[in-house]
């Protein structure tokens, strides 16, 4: 499943997710198709297979089929005009994604607490004109913080997408969730990972599921140096 969806440009690429039924909406499809992987990716030759690739400072740009898993989970949410965070934003290719499925109206938070990695993403947000387009309007913002905390300046949010695996479930997140809102969350149990989405209700009320194994770079605390 991870690997036959590789393709040789961002157009097959996306097609093949398609076709292997890993993107199953339009809405997705079309805007993985508007975000060119490459830009992301730390090489041109790998930028288009379906896997993990290492972006420097212990981080991952994640592989395709998991961009697209969230994107398939979050979807409801992402309508246009709709508020996303994107914690553990790494190489920015999903918050970019993020802000093609929310439109012109909707905003973006980018959050990761290696300097180096905010700036990269908005680094390779900027190599196209849509992307830069995007961060000049504030439509996309990236920020530096710990995301375990959220980023309650732009809360209450409809989405919230977590990168990096979680110790715990995070109490703090799913309080900057809208009612209706939802999270997309690894956390770890013991030695594996599993997703979670995460529901409030319009009641307010938290509703856990938990789907399938994963295995993504923890949550952590920032490093010293
Ligand atoms: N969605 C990203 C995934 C990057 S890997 C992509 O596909 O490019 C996970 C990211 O989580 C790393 O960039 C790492 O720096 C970040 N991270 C880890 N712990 C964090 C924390 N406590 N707060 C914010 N970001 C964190």
């Amino acid at each position: 499943m991870a690997w036959r969806s590789s393709g040789t440009s961002n157009e097959s690429l996306i097609t093949n997710l398609s076709r292997n039924g890993l993107i199953r909406s339009e809405r997705v499809k079309e805007a993985m198709m508007k975000v060119d992987r490459a830009h992301y990716a730390p090489s041109h030759r790998d930028a288009y297979e379906d896997s993990p690739q290492p972006i420097g400072h212990h981080a991952t740009i994640s592989a395709p089929h998991m961009h697209a898993s969230a994107c398939e989970s979050l979807l409801p949410h992402l309508h246009p005009g709709a508020r996303v965070l994107d914690i553990g934003s790494g190489s920015g290719y999903l918050t970019a994604v993020f802000a093609n499925l929310v439109g012109p109206s909707g905003t973006v938070v980018g959050i990761d607490h290696i300097q180096p990695l905010v700036d990269l993403a908005a680094q390779n947000m900027a190599k196209s004109e849509a992307g830069r387009a995007m961060l000049d309007s504030g439509q996309v913002e990236f920020v530096k913080g710990d995301g375990r905390k959220g980023w309650a300046e732009a809360a209450p949010y409809d989405a919230i997408h977590v990168g990096a695996a979680a110790a715990e479930h995070h109490e703090e997140l799913s309080e900057q969730l809208k009612a209706p809102g939802r999270m997309f969350v690894p956390v770890e149990e013991g030695n594996v990972q599993h997703i979670y989405v995460v529901d409030k209700k319009e009641d307010g009320s938290i509703e856990k599921e938990k789907l399938y194994g994963v295995r993504y770079v923890p949550l952590t605390d920032a490093p010293s140096a």
